[in-house]
């Protein structure tokens, strides 16, 4: 059995490339940008106007002249007009340039216009107001986005700002689930006394959604004979392969044994952790990963969040987020010689501290409990009392 620590340094190790593809712009939300994205012009590229009104020469105000003559008018869109009276000024629209020998804009709510003359109302105008100049934001050639950004909606709109059209991103594995399991049915169906309907399947399915991975998955009795045909085939076509249950102890827990045969280089069976203990990790020599995850919902949701998902993450060169501490909200008192994981709910208490309101539930068979919770938090091994307002790490299953 060895540590958490020890078992997300293996599990690590064991990241790999799946390699970039380019895809469409419109495609990308949620995707790991794989290229960086520069400014292809000085942001805004040219001098803005940020608000509807007059564009005036400012040192025709500074001579104390309140009444400017309209010579025009300047819609966004319009190419650049020039001033060429001091005493001119051109009414003027957001998103327009500049014109030439202007400098700062009179918004309409500080004017009068009568007879084609504009009379500023307000008395305190500052030069270059509401202009927003060529390349303030960025300039030409600067870094935006780095690799390794999961694209959200506001790297969408940057992208589309500098003409990305099409974008490189990472390559998504291919990932098949297996539930096993003689005593699992379908979802539509209604269950015997003796049966239960398999839920974890889906709770992985959209688990793996949530990072834009569209996942097969197949259900196999617990049959050995079956158990190795079947995971034969996976092996070669699939980049991941995510096994729950039929991993511990017991008289039909068939995955070990199969995954030996079929010759899946084991890297760790068991981890020190509540839930989630018989957790199998290997390698097969033709490429494809294999997690092999208890089937008890809290467990195999545990095992995805704390280990799959990072290692998915890390495969696709997702930049790292920081890790997430909250505070325990109360007492704690257990017994266990094992790294806990505990359902919580978080809540940002009125001093904007992260509190964890522990939601022990019924153990890992209990994913009614997860319903009600946003994260795990992990309490170290070699401790039995935790009290509250100490601090330990939370993993956000929810974000
Ligand atoms: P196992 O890991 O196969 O020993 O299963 C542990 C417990 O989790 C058993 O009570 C199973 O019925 C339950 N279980 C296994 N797979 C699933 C699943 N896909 N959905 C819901 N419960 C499951
Ligand atoms: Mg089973």
């Amino acid at each position: 059995m060895i540590s958490v620590e020890d078992a997300i340094k293996i599990i690590q190790s064991k990241a790999k490339d799946f390699g970039i593809e380019e895809i469409s712009l419109v495609d990308c939300t949620g995707r790991i940008l794989r290229e960086d994205v520069y400014a292809d012009s000085d942001m805004p590229p040219f001098d803005r106007v940020a608000m509807d009104g007059i564009a005036i020469n400012y040192a025709a105000y500074e001579k104390n002249i309140k009444k400017y003559s309209i010579d025009g008018m300047a819609a966004a869109g319009d190419p650049q007009k020039t001033l060429t009276i001091d005493t001119d000024c051109f009414e003027i629209m957001t998103g327009s340039i500049l014109p030439l020998n202007a400098d700062t804009i009179v918004p309409y709510e500080w004017i009068n216009i009568e007879n084609k003359l504009a009379v500023i109302q307000k008395e305190k105008v500052i030069k270059g107001q509401n202009v927003h100049r060529r390349g303030t934001d960025r300039k030409k050639g600067e870094l935006l986005i780095p690799i390794g950004r999961k694209i959200s909606a506001s790297e969408i709109g940057v992208l589309a700002s500098v003409g990305k059209q099409k974008v490189f991103v990472s390559k998504l594995p291919k990932v098949i689930i297996i539930s096993t399991g003689n005593e699992l049915i379908e979802v539509d169906m209604t269950p015997l006394p003796h049966q239960i309907r398999m839920s974890n399947v889906y709770q992985l399915q959209a688990a793996l959604k949530q990072l834009n991975i569209e996942a097969d998955k197949r259900h196999l009795q617990d049959d050995y004979d079956q158990i190795v045909t079947a995971l034969k085939n996976q092996l070669s076509a699939y980049d991941v392969v995510i096994i729950s249950g039929g991993i511990s102890a017991g008289k039909y827990d068939y995955i070990p044994p199969a995954l030996d045969a079929l010759g899946v280089q084991n890297h760790f069976y068991k981890v020190n952790q509540k839930p989630g203990k018989p957790f199998w990790f290997g390698t097969h020599q033709e490429g494809c990963t294999v997690f092999g995850i208890p089937g008890n919902p809290v467990s195999s949701f545990l095992c995805f969040i704390r280990y799959i998902q990072p290692w998915i993450e890390a495969c696709l060169k997702k930049e790292a987020s920081p890790q997430v501490f909250a505070k325990l909200s109360e007492d704690l008192t257990v017994k266990s010689g094992l790294t806990l994981f505990i359902p919580v709910r978080l809540h940002y208490n009125e001093n904007a501290e992260l509190l964890a309101i522990l939601m022990k539930g019924h153990g890992s068979g209990d994913l009614t409990n997860l319903a009600d919770a946003d994260a795990f938090i992990e309490l170290p091994m070699e401790r039995e009392l935790f009290q509250q307002g100490e601090v330990f790490p939370v993993y956000n299953f929810r974000s």
